[in-house]
């Protein structure tokens, strides 16, 4: 509609029923700020990620509560990031953490550096502290399907996009996608630990073979596909202008800062550019699979 804002200022924190049984629950606010997802199938539910500081997880918790009786029997964790996994720790130890292999090597390796959470999120920095990680119980190679009931819930591993053991779950009945950090909506894409070029392969697959009409990103409001093809159109635009100034071998931080963001200037936390061109240039260089520090990505 002309006159009105493509990006909205804010958006509701709480659970949003996508269809019957199906939850997204949203959080707007800043970095670290995640989404998750409840499915109540016919017995008991299963949660997807489990958020950051405890305050989030409860809060969660409790909206899984006045949701359904049922209980959460499988947390499934869409990538090892802690804004997604640190919560982990609030949930029963008897219900089973789900992950791919390589979410949970990466988990391993990363370990927890909760003086860096507390640098980057003083407003929680009460919150981040002794704490541990807990690891996933169960983990898969390339795909597995879950039945909760007739609810079936399929975990898809495509590859290195957002990081290198993303998950998304699917709902091929209802066509609800939850797709990790794989989608952001109206937030830049972290891309600090990404393949980015995997990521826009992976994307592009998404859109062509997964007939999705819910999309759960994992940060932002929900959508439909063109949530992800949103994400799809801002790693596309970032990597060409990178390219281009890669072969004329300007730094990657110069670069940055002279890439013309069009409509993803609006999006929150639009300086992760930089983040974004310093990797894309390990790619150039063929080190793909080199991250960013979280330091030189100014926070991740
Ligand atoms: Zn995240």
């Amino acid at each position: 509609m002309a006159g009105t804002r493509e990006v909205p200022a804010s958006w509701k924190t709480g659970l949003q029923r996508m269809t019957p049984g199906v939850y997204a629950y949203i959080q707007a606010g800043g970095l670290n700020v995640s989404n998750a997802g409840l499915i109540v199938g016919d017995d008991e539910a299963l949660v997807v990620d489990a958020l950051y500081v405890r305050p989030m997880t409860q809060a969660f918790q409790e909206a899984i509560r006045k949701a359904t009786r049922k209980p959460v029997r499988k947390i499934v964790c869409t990538h090892h990031h802690a804004d997604h996994t640190l919560g982990l720790i609030w949930f029963d130890r008897d219900i089973p953490v789900i992950a791919h292999r390589y979410m949970r090597e990466r988990m391993v390796e990363t370990g927890l550096d909760l003086a860096h959470y507390r640098g980057v999120n003083p407003e929680y920095a009460s919150e981040l502290k002794r704490l541990r990680q807990r690891f996933p119980d169960v983990t898969y190679e390339e795909g597995m399907t879950l039945r909760l009931g007739k609810r079936v819930v399929e975990l898809h591993h495509l590859g290195h996009a957002h990081s290198k053991g993303d998950t998304v779950v699917y709902l091929p009945e209802e066509r609800v996608l939850f797709t990790g950090d794989i989608c952001f909506h109206y937030v830049t894409p972290a891309t600090f630990d990404a393949h980015v070029g995997g990521w826009i392969r992976i994307a592009e697959k998404i859109l062509k073979t997964f007939p999705v009409e819910t999309v759960v990103p994992g940060h932002g409001p929900p959508g439909d596909k063109r949530a992800l093809e949103k994400t799809l159109g801002y790693l596309r635009l970032v990597r060409r202008e990178a390219r281009k100034r890669f072969k004329e071998g300007i730094p990657a931080r110069r670069a940055a800062r002279e890439i013309p963001l069009g409509i993803y200037a609006e999006w929150m936390k639009p300086d992760r550019v930089e983040q974004a061109v310093m990797k894309l240039y390990n790619e150039f260089k063929g080190r793909g699979e080199q991250g960013i520090s979280l330091h030189d990505a100014r926070g991740g």
